[in-house]
């Protein structure tokens, strides 16, 4: 059986519930985040401490939990589930109270952590890229917070899935492509890699900033800025997420990029990462 963290104890999945007056329920009124974990070794375990520590101060809440009480949590979570590769979901909501949009009452935040086996792209995927369509952008704005309100997320996800793709990209009211559903997104322009910057239109993805990281060190030219998917010289698109690492996209709205396969720096960037977490293990 699966165990969770919930409501300050360890409980059976099954059993673990969560009280309808919960404000997570109400009004996706919370943040979580989504950890790698291979082998016992987190990926990246830091920074996204940091990234729910910033989602928290966003909308105002504030765990009760120090950092390494959250690391223990993390860290027995993951122990109490049998997967080797798992993800580490955590969640964590402004509390209960009777429903009122305005909150006038002192409540604890509702905090929840289960693990999950860590999905891998399929071996079809990391060669043929994967597949996406492009969706005007519907969200709020402020994407920059990891909130629980994924209902746009939900819509983008289940077209591409109706349309018998793998993720649904973002654009901006002037067609650049912010990021996905899930996902942040790259370009090969001229050979220089060609990513969203860092606004309030994107999640700041860890594992964008682990790909650029990498990239860096292999001399590949990084320019943050707006792209377009119709802009001379694009040779290559790919997404990245913790539960992908780096996939290639090689088919976007029915259009093939580059020559349709998953090209040399979307493949020398997933290889570079995954390098990454084998080093880590060591
Ligand atoms: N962008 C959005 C909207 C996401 O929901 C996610 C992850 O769920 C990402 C980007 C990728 O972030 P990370 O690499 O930290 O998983």
């Amino acid at each position: 059986t699966l165990t969770a963290w919930v409501n300050g104890r360890f409980v059976p999945l099954e059993e673990a519930t969560i009280h309808i007056e919960d404000r997570g329920f109400q009004f996706a009124d919370g943040v979580y985040e989504v950890i790698a974990c291979f082998g016992g070794r987190f990926l990246e375990l830091e920074a996204h401490l940091d990234r729910l520590e910033n989602s928290c101060e966003g909308i105002g809440i504030s765990l009760l939990k120090s950092r390494p009480e959250l690391i223990e949590l993390i860290h027995d979570t993951y122990h109490r589930n049998p997967f080797d590769h798992a993800m580490i979901y955590i969640q964590a909501t402004r509390g209960i109270a009777p429903r009122s949009h305005l909150l006038t009452q002192e409540v604890e935040p509702t905090l929840v952590i289960t693990a999950r086996e860590l999905p891998s792209p399929s071996a079809e995927k990391l060669t043929h890229g994967a597949s996406a369509i492009t969706l005007p952008d519907i969200r709020w704005k402020r994407c920059d917070i990891k909130s629980i309100a994924l209902l746009a997320s939900v819509i983008g996800k289940q077209e591409a899935a109706r349309q018998g793709v793998d993720e649904a990209f973002w654009l901006d009211d002037e067609g650049h492509i912010l990021e996905g559903c899930a996902t942040n997104c790259f370009a090969v322009i001229n050979g220089e890699l060609v990513t969203h910057p860092l606004d309030h239109h994107v999640l700041g993805g860890i594992t964008r900033h682990l790909a650029l990281k990498v990239a860096r060190e292999h001399d590949i030219t990084i320019v943050e800025r707006p792209w377009r998917l119709d802009e001379p010289g694009l040779s290559e698109c790919m997404m990245s997420s913790t539960t992908n690492a780096v996939v290639a996209v090689s088919n976007i709205d029915g259009v093939t990029i580059g020559n349709g396969a998953a090209g040399p720096i979307s493949t020398n960037l997933r290889q570079w990462i995954l390098d990454e977490f084998e080093a880590m293990k060591q």
